[in-house]
């Protein structure tokens, strides 16, 4: 039966609660539970590493800065939209006149690789206690709204570099249960785009928003929106 849980969590959840009517906005909450009945995992959030062309252009842009600020100690130098043909420059104030603006140079080039970096994803997944079956909880590449309506045009920088575990603070278990909540702009909205891209067998994966709390299974300490995302 549809509940609104996204397909890739629709085989391991134990709804909490369930929405009315699935068409109109609806919050929907559910807590994991693994094929082989555990409800205990190990939490890992896998990180992405900003690519090298971003970090160097974004070396050289506060390089400019420094540079300005030595030749312009009162700060009046700005980099902005220079409202032409989406170039980014660096003026000058005039005479204290923001309206006054002198150009000094273009660093549009710079500015497009430093800021036009692949999006970061965020990656969480759980790995059973019991039978160390992976679970994928979140895979913003993949799930929620903007990944789903945009998936042609969202360029994902993909470099997996560096994993981290969840460890309660209080007693060090590292394995939680997990509760997550997901909202949604309901059925009816989602299909009404119209695009091709969302309809009657995945509009729940489009998704707007994502909240996970963690209960540890250690002294049931829990931490409230462990992750919270707004995914549309
Ligand atoms: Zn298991
Ligand atoms: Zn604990």
């Amino acid at each position: 039966m549809d509940n609104g849980i996204p397909k890739h969590l629709k085989s391991y959840v134990v709804m909490v609660n369930e929405p009315k009517s699935l068409n109109d906005i609806f919050k929907v909450a559910a807590s994991i539970k693994c094929s082989c009945g555990v409800d205990a995992f190990n939490i890992v959030t896998e990180k992405w590493e900003q690519s090298h062309e971003s970090k160097e252009a974004e070396k050289q842009i506060n390089a400019l800065k420094e540079r300005y600020k030595k030749n312009f100690p009162s700060n009046r130098w700005r980099m902005m939209d220079s409202g032409y043909k989406g170039r980014w420059w660096i003026f000058v104030e005039e005479k204290g006149n923001i309206n006054n603006n002198k150009y000094l140079e273009d660093i549009t080039d710079l500015w497009n690789v430093s800021l036009k970096d692949p999006l970061i994803p965020t990656y969480l997944s759980a790995i059973c206690s019991k039978c160390s079956q992976q679970i994928v909880i979140l895979d913003t590449r993949y799930h929620g709204y903007d990944a789903f309506a945009w998936q042609d045009t969202l360029k994902f920088n993909n470099n997996f570099k560096t994993k981290q575990k969840q460890k309660c603070r209080t007693c060090g278990n590292n394995n939680s249960k997990i509760t997550v909540k997901i909202s949604s702009t309901g059925k009816d909205d989602l299909l009404a785009e119209g695009d091709g891209i969302i309809n009657e067998e995945n509009w729940q994966d489009a998704f707007d928003w994502i909240t996970i709390d963690l209960e540890c299974a250690g002294c049931g300490k829990i931490t409230k929106k462990y992750l919270d995302l707004e995914t549309a």
